[in-house]
């Protein structure tokens, strides 16, 4: 049963940040995450701050520098229906494509899906595990199929969101205000580890909003591409997924930003996959040792070796896909 809580709309951004200064209170961007987790008692609060009657949150829209800008409540939907996205960032119109389903694509927003909460069995379950406040994490001896593979410490959980390591990937920036003062976060440094803080997913305070997304623009040469492996063709998270942004210079590869999702608690950047692949062009072999870079330090747990080969076959197929054709 959904508890009792008050429910604000402020209307100006500077309300909005007055009601969470204010005391104990949570954001309510599209409410798919929230809403779940307050009806199955993984954490409670007494007020609810809905963003949406806040003016200029949503929508796209380019910036000066030739980039884009993305507002923290526009949707998932509005980020796969856009041109703009789809052309110029792929990996993120790709990402959000594979979102949930329809009617959570139309109401879940993209700050809601960076920020959404992890979505172990055991957090979400009646287990007061280490992350919400209790003494282990139950997955480490526990049911582990769908935990990760790199990063685990003291939690075992994998970050949920596709957008994010498509916006890691891609060099995008949040954009976030507090009471007193704004201030600008990569993407790439918005999750906590939990050997940082395993009770903690982003770097945001409880009276802190991300207000939009930046996208630098994307540099001549550049490709991109996300794809995810689940186990239901709809509705599921990622088991293994991969977001590439390269830049290419003729068929060499320039620059390479690689994330991984479904192998960490955090979007997991692939620093292996990005040295063996920049300075070569994409040849079978240069693929083969990407995707032994891939995995190279992954430390499976009892029921998850299969990410292993998963993860190899997934870099190998995406490489392969991306390369310029003669
Ligand atoms: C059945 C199901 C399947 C799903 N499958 C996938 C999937 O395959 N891939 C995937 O990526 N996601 C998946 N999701 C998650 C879904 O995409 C998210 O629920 C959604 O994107 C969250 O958006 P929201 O606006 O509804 O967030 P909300 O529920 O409103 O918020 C989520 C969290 O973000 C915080 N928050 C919201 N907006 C802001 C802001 N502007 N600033 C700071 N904090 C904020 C909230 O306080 C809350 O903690 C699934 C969800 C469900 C229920």
């Amino acid at each position: 049963m959904l508890p009792t809580f008050s429910i604000l709309r402020p209307t100006t951004l500077d309300d909005a940040l007055a009601r969470l200064a204010a005391g104990e209170a949570r954001i309510h961007g599209g409410g798919t995450d929230l809403l779940g987790c307050l009806h199955d008692g993984v954490f409670a609060t007494p007020t609810v701050v809905s963003l949406g009657q806040v003016p200029g949150l949503a929508g796209i829209s380019a910036t000066a520098d030739g980039g884009l800008r993305i507002g923290a409540m526009t949707t998932i939907s509005e980020i796969v229906e856009s041109d703009d996205i789809t052309d110029r960032y792929g990996a993120l119109a790709q990402a959000a494509a594979v979102v949930a389903s329809p009617q959570l694509r139309n109401q879940g927003t993209i700050a809601g899906n960076l920020c959404q909460k992890p979505r172990c069995w055991y957090y979400r379950g009646d287990f007061n595990c280490l992350r919400k406040g209790g003494e282990k994490c139950f997955a480490y001896e526990g049911e582990n199929q769908y935990h990760c593979i790199f990063g685990g410490d003291l939690c075992y959980i994998v970050h949920p969101s596709d957008t994010a390591p498509a916006l890691a990937a891609l060099g995008a920036i949040c954009r976030v205000s507090g009471p007193n003062s704004s201030r600008s976060v990569p993407v790439e440094a918005l999750h906590v580890p939990p050997s940082e803080d395993p009770r903690r997913e982003t770097v945001l305070e409880p009276d802190e909003i991300i207000t939009e997304i930046v996208l630098p623009p994307p540099a001549a040469g550049t490709r991109s591409s996300y794809r995810k492996v689940r186990a239901r063709a709809s509705w599921d998270f990622a088991l293994a997924g991969v977001a590439l942004v390269l830049r290419f210079d003729g068929d060499v590869v320039a620059d390479a930003s690689v994330f991984l999702s479904g192998a960490a608690p955090i979007p997991w950047r692939a620093t292996g996959v990005e040295r063996a692949i920049t300075g070569k062009g994409l040849d079978d072999a240069t693929i083969a040792k990407a995707a032994e870079a891939a995995v190279a330090g992954a430390e499976p747990l009892a029921n998850n070796g299969y990410k292993v080969p998963l993860f190899q076959g997934l870099i190998t197929d995406q490489l392969e896909a991306i390369r310029p054709r003669g």
